[in-house]
């Protein structure tokens, strides 16, 4: 059984017998590893080794172009160790070995494209009068901490700790407690780089102990936290109390919206892949169809075809739609489908899947109809292959609907009609909108986050370097008057 040790100052750190807690392959329900639930002391350390190896002379001595390289190099590995990646992101969540493999392409692609970055995020000088210079410089913030969750843990712990490396800060990880296994590989390579120590460190366990007692320290500067609405928002109340910036990148109920003029074999792909990747445990899950009344029918019925073709197994096997993480979810997902038994129609789907011989936890894809747009199930974050329709007749109504829920993160819009796609898109209120596609090929460039309930600040592409700079502004007063 392999025992994840943490990455705190340099060194690996594990813990007394009783404090190991266990992780599980969600295709088999076999445990597969045992993660350490570090200790307040453990996190205060973490901390401290952080703070100073951002004050280090050395870490100052590291210019931006050399944080590039190092996060280059990052991306080559990642690269040159695809498959060990993959295989263990498929074992660790249990999603379909092909998406792991994207999951790996684009982890990279976040190193290489924040590489690039490093020295490239350049202040202005501001014209204020003669003999005034005044210009601003980015400073990094200092301690970043990253509280990544469960479905995504590759391409989340990637896409934050590269761009907080890239403008200089130092970082403190802490993984998933059901998924620890990619962002230690991560840690193994940065114990062995050229960063000083301190400067990346990986922590595991528990959210009530371990999370909170990391975005509640006072020696944080920064929090960027991927997670639950619920999560967000007592990170929030910790943050509030030190008033530490924070970046929150949370759920989502986002909506694909079909009109009549739609090319339908294209919005069917885009669709079906938007709701069952990572059986639909995918914060930008299109979880929402909204379909014009006249071609409801139609679409629905080749939706649903579709959804009956779908192999449902373990993600090693590269199925169309891998496990649920555990029997938690799944359960909390059975329970979902058991109130859309009742509130509304299952076209196809509703029940949990035994895969013989195997063991874990697997739903069916399903497809809700009939569904009061406000009922719980219309409006909650169902995290599974669960697709509720609905239909609209005006575009204003297919609008209002597409807003009518306390999200805002995607939305997916199938039109040929360049004027209803644009003016659609301008009412959305959500932080990305997708013309004629869903996802857009992993977006590394894209500013990506939420409107409403979904989020706060934007993670990706450029934009997301300014969550981990403080802006200083100097005023040089020169000449003799
Ligand atoms: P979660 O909120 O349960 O946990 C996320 C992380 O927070 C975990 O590491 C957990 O240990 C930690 N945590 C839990 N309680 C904490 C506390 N009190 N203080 C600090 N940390 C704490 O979320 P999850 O179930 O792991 O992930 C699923 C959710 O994440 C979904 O809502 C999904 O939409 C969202 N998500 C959002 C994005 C995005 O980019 N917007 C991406 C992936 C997932």
């Amino acid at each position: 059984m392999e025992k994840i040790k943490m990455l705190i100052d340099g060194e690996w750190v594990g813990s007394k017998e009783a404090e190991w807690i266990p992780v599980f392959n969600p295709s088999t329900g076999e445990q597969i590893a045992e993660i350490v639930e570090a200790t307040y002391e453990q996190v205060d350390r973490a901390v401290k080794a952080a703070t100073v190896a951002f004050g280090s002379k050395e870490w100052k001595a590291f210019k931006p172009y050399e944080r590039g390289q190092l996060l280059m190099e990052m991306a080559n590995y990642i690269r040159e160790n695809a498959t060990t990646f993959s295989e263990l992101e498929c074992l660790d969540v249990g999603k379909p070995i092909s998406q792991a493999r994207i999951d790996v392409e684009m982890a990279a692609r976040y190193f290489e494209f924040y590489a690039g970055a490093s020295d490239k995020l350049m202040g202005d000088s501001i014209p204020i009068e003669d003999g005034l210079l005044n210009v601003t410089v980015f400073e990094p913030m200092g301690v970043t901490a990253h509280v990544i969750p469960w479905n995504y843990p590759l391409q989340i712990t990637s896409r934050s700790v590269a761009a907080a490396i890239a403008t200089g800060n130092a970082v403190i990880v802490k993984s998933a407690e059901d998924t620890p296994m990619t962002t230690n590989l991560l840690a193994q390579w940065f114990s062995e780089s050229k960063l000083p120590k301190g400067i990346f460190q990986h922590i595991t366990g528990t959210g009530a102990n371990v999370g909170s007692f990391l975005v509640s320290h006072d020696g944080v500067d920064q929090i960027t936290f991927t997670g639950s609405v619920q999560t967000g928002i007592s990170v929030m109340k910790a943050a509030a109390e030190k008033v530490t910036p924070v970046t929150l990148e949370l759920g989502g109920k986002s909506p694909n919206i079909v009109f009549q003029d739609a090319n339908l074999t294209r919005a069917l792909k885009g669709v079906v892949n938007s709701i069952i990747q990572n059986a639909g445990q995918t914060c930008s899950a299109g979880s929402r169809l909204l379909v014009h009344s006249s071609i409801k029918e139609q679409f629905v019925n080749m939706v649903v075809d579709r959804f009956k073709s779908l192999r449902v197994g373990p993600g090693i096997d590269n199925p169309d739609i891998g496990p649920i993480l555990n029997k938690r979810q799944h359960d909390k997902i059975l329970s979902y489908l058991e109130l859309g038994k009742k509130e509304g129609k299952i076209l196809t789907g509703g029940n949990s899947v035994i895969v013989e011989g195997v063991g874990g936890f697997y739903i069916e894809p399903t497809i809700i109809d009939g569904l009061d747009p406000n009922s719980t199930l219309a409006q909650d974050e169902i995290f599974g292959p669960v697709l509720s329709v609905f239909s609209f007749d005006t575009i204003d109504e297919a609008i209002e609907l597409a807003n009518n829920t306390e999200y805002g993160l995607v939305t997916g819009i199938w039109s040929t009609n360049i004027d209803v796609a644009h003016y659609t898109a301008s009412r959305i209120k959500a932080g990305q909108v997708f013309i004629n596609s869903y996802g857009a090929g992993g977006g590394i460039q894209m500013p990506f986050g939420g409107y409403k309930k979904s989020g706060i600040g934007r993670e990706k592409g450029f934009e997301a370097l300014r969550n981990y700079v403080q802006i200083k502004n100097i005023a040089v007063k020169y000449g003799s008057s």
